[in-house]
């Protein structure tokens, strides 16, 4: 189902609306302050498998403290 997830600009909810026509998009309000501005969020239901994420790194030298006193 075309449903779109949206935020509210003026008090940050988010909420998901279904948007069966085009001009249903015009129509959709904050359900908490019945506000007009709003920002439709990207969808996440499609994710890519295999997460590629390589975390290594970093070198191995030291904080290099200097002679203190
Ligand atoms: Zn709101």
């Amino acid at each position: 189902m075309p449903i779109y997830e949206y935020a509210c600009d003026v008090c940050g909810k988010a909420f998901e609306e279904l948007i069966i026509r085009r001009s249903d998009e015009a129509e959709v309000a904050c359900p908490a302050c019945k506000g007009r501005k709003v920002s439709r969020l990207m969808s996440r239901s499609s994710s890519l498998s295999g997460g590629a994420a390589g975390g290594g790194g970093g070198g191995g030298a030291g904080p290099g403290c200097g002679p203190v006193g």
